[in-house]
């Protein structure tokens, strides 16, 4: 279905973006992996992926918290690929602590990575999708883009401004073959959720245990986990004709969560 096509994850050595990454390779798509981690672990992640799914993979090491590297990471995908014909905006770091204790370093990086580094991809990446008169922007928002958890106040407020740009962007691209939605997941097991479970046990002064059954899956009417698959499926789904008509939508797979 993305044969041909060129798909850039931000934060795809990880968790639900590496998760989007397989699965658009899996269709075909040459793929732009970016994210942190062991090189040596991302080289062989690069090399796997290209083999088994017979499709290029190149990986950008940019920081989504610096917009010059950001706009060398599109423009490097647009001179080797044409474009950069789906484009997903994933990367995201965590952080619970009260607002009034909150770090503003952390805060700072809440909001670059999780919000501004999906303006600085975007606007990078435009100009070549309007030229194809095609392109594909899936936002890899939260069900924290819909409603609010304490302590949560930076990751809150970056989700629900991803929100706000998925639908501006959706209007103005609207007439030219462009989608804009946001995918916004409730609660998927991942090293990001694995490893705000400390914290937020002790913000609440409970155990990580009790944080799993009583505040995550609380939350989650199915009481399961999303699954990566099921993410990166609804991502797939979004690329093709099918989903042409869909844009400007911020749309929940979370169990039910925002059902509330
Ligand atoms: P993860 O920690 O497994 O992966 C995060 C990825 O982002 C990694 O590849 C990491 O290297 C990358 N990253 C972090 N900081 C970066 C930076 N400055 N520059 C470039 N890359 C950077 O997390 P995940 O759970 O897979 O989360 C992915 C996205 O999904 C995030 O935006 C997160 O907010 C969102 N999300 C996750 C859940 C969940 O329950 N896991 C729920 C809703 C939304």
């Amino acid at each position: 279905m993305l044969k041909g096509k060129a798909a850039l994850v931000t934060g795809s050595t990880s968790g639900i973006g590496l998760g989007i990454a397989r699965a658009f390779a899996a269709q075909g798509a040459n793929i732009i992996l970016n994210g942190f981690g062991d090189a040596a672990q991302i080289e062989a992640l690069r090399s796997a992926l290209a083999s088994e799914m017979k499709v290029e993979v190149s990986y950008s090491s940019a920081d989504m918290r610096n917009p010059a590297a950001i706009e060398e990471m599109i423009s490097g995908a647009v001179a080797r690929f044409g474009a950069v014909d789906v484009l997903v905006n994933n990367a995201g770091i965590q952080h619970v602590a009260p607002v009034d204790e909150f770090p503003i370093d952390k805060w700072d990086a809440i909001i670059g990575i999780n919000l501004s580094s999906s303006f600085h991809t975007i606007r990078a990446a435009l100009p070549a999708m309007k030229a194809k008169k095609w392109g594909r922007i899936i936002n890899i928002a939260s069900a924290h883009a819909l409603v609010a958890s304490p302590f949560k106040s930076a990751y809150v407020a970056a989700k629900h401004g991803v929100a706000g740009l998925t639908k501006a962007v959706a209007l103005e691209v609207a007439e030219q073959g462009i989608t804009v939605n946001a995918i916004c997941p409730g609660y998927v097991l991942t090293p990001l959720v694995q490893n705000q479970i400390p914290d937020t046990a002790r913000a609440r002064g409970i155990t990580e245990a009790e944080v799993v059954k009583n505040v995550l899956l609380a939350a989650q009417p199915t009481k399961q986990f999303v699954t990566v698959e099921q993410v990166a499926a609804l991502a797939v789904f979004l690329t093709g004709d099918a989903a042409a008509s869909i844009t400007g939508a911020v749309m929940p797979i979370d169990g039910g969560w925002t059902a509330h």
